[in-house]
């Protein structure tokens, strides 16, 4: 047993923590007493560690070895194809858990990983991700999507693929209906997607209409097909962005029927900022979902870094202070309600839609903490100092110092 002494929670409040294995077992002021390992954190900042709830391990860091591309999704897609032929388990095992140890210094404990699925790489992402994870499970605690990259019906084989990839132990079912080619086969997609999951009893979390193109709608026949089967509480929708561009009164609709699935939202504009838009001229379009109205109408929003240095997005460290500091900026987050809001789209948003019980600041939630040298989570989010120190099931797992000196002039 091990306590925190008088650390700042985000609420503003000061408490002591005090860890028992790997759970949280008492907070609150002065429950440290007594405790024989006490650290003084005078003060400094304690939040849960960050969950990243949607972000591609298999294609992380493999930018420098593609070729250019128009910047857009379809042209990273294609971009990808020749280096994915080329993945090998071990290849893709070690840029994952590259990518992973970063994501833990910097203070996110769990991941939830899409990993392609389809014909291209087989299963060989799949194996390679999972490899890091179990490699990992010290640090971190990684969830895997099989993911159809290139659609089910564009690409015959994926769908057998698909159900490889449940069987070998991915957690969670993906989908990309947008990515075919007409209506009826995308509302083909969803139906396949809903029926793996019925079948394997996995949860849902799909690609969701990643494009500028209003008249792009998959994601109310998400909304219908968990509605028609009763899978409520149980689908994630990633990206989004088209609904941007569809009219007012269309999106209130169907938002109201993401609020009834329970569907969460993984707003990503990290990615989508540089991948949307492209050719747009003058007012150009910047990806981002309607983040404003799905929160005002109650459903569950979260920010995911969604990629990292691939053929889709040239940065990205793993480090959700960043994503949320994006993500502000491109939500027009600023207020104290929005920047709460934003913290929420990083730790207990994420931590909802994966359907976790054991998650946050309170007695008997898992003991995945990050201690931050910030007054507050705004000054936190501002001043982006990687956090002191970060635990994973109550054990330290990583720790980081910041130097930094400024010389004067001898007459000052
Ligand atoms: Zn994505």
């Amino acid at each position: 047993m091990w306590a925190l002494q008088a650390v700042r929670l985000p609420d503003g409040y000061v408490a002591d923590v005090v860890v028992d294995g790997e759970r949280i077992a008492r907070i609150g002021p002065g429950v440290a007493a007594g405790v024989p390992q006490v650290e003084d954190c005078s003060e400094k900042l304690l939040l849960p560690a960050f969950v990243d709830g949607h972000v591609h391990l298999d294609k992380a860091l493999i930018r420098d070895e593609l070729n250019e591309h128009d910047g857009t999704l379809a042209g990273a897609i294609g971009a990808i194809h020749e280096r994915k032929r080329r993945y090998t388990a071990a290849d893709v095992r070690d840029r994952a858990r590259e990518v992973i140890e970063s994501s833990v210094r910097l203070g996110t404990t769990r991941l939830r990983s899409h990993v392609d699925v389809d014909t291209i790489g087989g299963l060989v992402p799949l194996e390679g991700v999972m490899a890091a994870a179990a490699e990992s499970a010290d640090i971190a605690e990684i969830r895997t999507v099989a993911f159809p990259q290139e659609g089910l019906l564009r690409d015959p084989g994926a769908y057998d693929l698909m159900e490889a990839a449940l069987e070998a132990g991915a957690n969670v079912v993906g989908g990309m209906p947008h990515w075919e080619p007409d209506e009826e086969s995308q509302r083909e997609h969803v139906r396949l997607c809903f029926e793996l999951a019925e079948r394997f009893d996995r949860d849902l979390d799909m690609h969701v209409d990643e494009t500028d193109d209003g008249g792009v709608r998959t994601l109310e026949m998400v909304a219908d097909e968990a509605l028609r089967r009763g899978f409520v509480g149980r689908v994630c929708a990633g990206h989004v962005c088209s609904l941007a561009a569809a009219p007012d009164d269309y999106a209130e609709r169907v938002i109201d029927k993401c609020l009834r699935a329970g569907i969460s939202v993984a707003a990503n504009p990290v990615t989508n900022l540089v991948l949307q838009g492209r050719g747009d001229r003058g007012l150009v379009r910047r990806g981002m979902t309607r983040v404003g109205e799905f929160r005002a109408a109650g459903v569950n929003v979260m920010f995911g870094q969604d990629c990292v240095k691939d053929g889709f997005y040239p940065f990205g460290r793993g480090s959700m202070l960043e994503v949320a500091l994006i993500s502000a900026h491109a939500a027009h987050l600023t207020t104290h309600d929005d920047l709460e809001f934003a913290l929420r789209a990083v730790t207990e948003a994420p931590a909802q839609a994966w359907r976790l019980d054991d998650y946050g600041l309170e007695a008997g939630a898992r003991a995945d903490l990050q201690l931050l040298a910030a007054p507050s989570w705004e000054e936190a989010l501002r001043l982006q100092a990687p956090p002191e120190k970060v635990w994973f099931k109550g054990r330290l797992v990583a720790q980081n110092s910041v130097r930094s000196d400024l010389y004067r002039a001898p007459s000052n």
